[in-house]
């Protein structure tokens, strides 16, 4: 494998960045192309700074390019809407900070083929952000494998780089003493100057400029899409940069006072940040959340839980999935826990669900319909609900294997958060994290199951289920079997 090229080597952020493909920067090339699949976001954006120190070195400047295709899997208005307005904003702020950016947005009247590489041919080198998770690890590890020219992968997702922890953390206690001294030198976003003007040189198409579109106009490429528009947008984010700023503020103001005694309290919205969609699409990093919390007047217990979510369990699961080889199949659960619950498979399964009854919150597990139907609904779900939810599916499915599988495909397609390391990670500590307990329960074996009552307990608890169980929801198309491809190993 080609070493780095020197200008990244010896960059403060080296770690950040791995070689996916061995080949070598082509300095002859018109820039550099920094890709961005899921980082969306132009400042505090380890690939962008990546690109620019790159670009710097060479005297070449960096073009930024994000592309929306219609056919990534659970595409959706509510998906599409999210992320369009995200680009918007990564491009005007790229504009501010000196950069070009284009976009194409694939549609029946505007549809490319293989621009990625088109661009690609013409740059020096290429910048992705290094996802260890579905579209944006697949996409990246095959154009890597088909390019004649360094492609090079950054680790944007994390406060602390993987890379720099070493392998074989086997446990989140490891992790967290491993992970906990790092963070302070890792604190500081870069944010580097370009030396080049913006690129304004030939393109091999014609971008869409998103950084001048209007609202309208977002809406009408989402319209024009070939894409699940029965799944409406969420209306409890506000999409784009300053839905993060908003709940940026909100977490300051509101959560963060009383974060360590009310995050637990799924009945109390302010309880939880709902940062999780912007981390997940790129929109916010998790330097700027956690400058943000370290700089609030807040209780310390408060600050200290909210690092341990943010910085200890999400990149925990951030660094399991980069170990695995495919983090979203049923095959990365325990041994242990496969063992038991398909030794189970066969036990009577009276709580059995069909997959439209599931999808729509419409089982016949109260509880349950109220944790679903903030997926349906809202686009994500609140913390204290999703380990009932998830381990509720292990009976209400034929058998562990199509569980695991509907589990990740409903997270996957309705919640603005899915498709993430943290959820393919959660829903396998869900089936088997933790230590084995006894054999005993029917369809569970030694997985512990988990009852509803950190919720129903609550003095507002029933009313409150009650009605969340209750709200309308929008009617899907649902398929007659969960689609199994994604989620199990051939
Ligand atoms: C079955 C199951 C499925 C889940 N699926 C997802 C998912 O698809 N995407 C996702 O981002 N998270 C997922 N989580 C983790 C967690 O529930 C959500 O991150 C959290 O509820 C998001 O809401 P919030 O932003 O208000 O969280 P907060 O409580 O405000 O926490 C702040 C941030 O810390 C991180 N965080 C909190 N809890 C966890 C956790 N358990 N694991 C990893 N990171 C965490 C998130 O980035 C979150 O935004 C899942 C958990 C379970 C049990």
């Amino acid at each position: 494998m080609t070493m780095l090229h020197p200008a990244l080597s010896s960059w403060s952020e080296a770690p950040r960045v791995r070689s996916m493909n061995g080949q070598d920067v082509r300095p002859e090339g018109r820039y550099v192309l920094c890709w961005l699949q899921q980082a969306l976001r132009a400042r505090d954006n380890p690939v962008i700074d990546a690109a620019l120190q790159l670009g710097n070195a060479l005297g070449l400047p960096v073009l930024v390019y994000h592309g929306l295709r219609e056919d990534y899997p659970h595409a959706s208005d509510r998906l599409h809407r999210f992320i369009l307005h995200a680009s918007r904003d990564l491009a005007r702020e790229c504009r501010q900070r000196g950069l070009a950016c284009v976009q194409h947005v694939d549609r029946a009247a505007m549809r490319e083929k293989g621009l990625v590489y088109r661009l690609a041919a013409d740059s020096a080198a290429v910048l992705v952000e290094d996802q260890p998770t579905f579209v944006a690890r697949w996409q990246a590890e095959r154009v890597a494998g088909r390019i004649d020219r360094a492609m090079l992968a950054v680790n944007a997702a994390c406060l602390v780089p993987p890379a720099v922890l070493g392998d074989g953390i086997g446990s989140t206690s490891a992790f967290r003493r491993r992970h906990e001294p790092l963070r302070a030198a890792w604190a500081e976003a870069a944010d580097l100057v370009p030396d080049a003007a913006p690129y304004d040189g030939p393109l091999p198409f014609a971008p869409d400029r998103l950084g001048t579109a209007s609202d309208a106009e977002l809406d009408a490429l989402v319209g024009a899409a070939e894409i699940d528009h029965a799944l409406a947008p969420s209306t409890l984010f506000v999409a784009g940069r300053e839905g993060a700023l908003v709940m940026l503020e909100r977490l300051m103001d509101t959560v963060l006072p009383t974060y360590a005694a009310t995050r637990n309290d799924a009945t109390r919205p302010i309880g939880a940040s709902m940062l999780s969609p912007f981390l997940h699409f790129g929109v916010i990093g998790p330097r700027e959340v956690m400058a943000t919390v370290d700089a609030a007047a807040a209780p310390a217990a408060s600050k200290e839980k909210f690092a341990d979510e943010l910085l200890s369990w999400r990149e925990w699961f951030h660094y399991q999935a980069r170990g695995l080889a495919a983090p979203e199949r049923y095959d990365r659960i325990p041994g242990w826990a496969r063992e038991t619950l398909e030794a189970h498979a066969g036990d009577p399964r009276p709580e059995l669900e069909t997959l439209d009854a599931l999808t729509h919150g419409e089982t016949r597990d109260e509880t349950w319909n109220a944790c679903q139907r903030q997926f349906l609904i809202d686009g994500w779900m609140h913390n204290n609900l999703r380990m009932y939810w998830a381990k509720r599916i292990i009976a209400m499915t034929p058998d562990p294997e199509t569980a695991w599988a509907t589990a990740c495909y409903l997270n996957d397609r309705l919640s603005l958060d899915g498709r993430d390391p943290s959820t393919y990670g959660n829903i396998a500590a869900s089936f088997g994290g933790g230590a084995p307990g006894r054999d005993g329960p029917p369809i569970y074996g030694k997985v512990p199951e988990r009852s509803d009552g950190s919720t129903r307990r609550r003095p507002s608890g029933p009313d409150w289920l009650a009605t969340a169980a209750a709200r309308p929801g929008p009617r899907l198309a649902v398929p007659a079997r969960v689609p199994v491809e994604l989620y199990l190993a051939e």
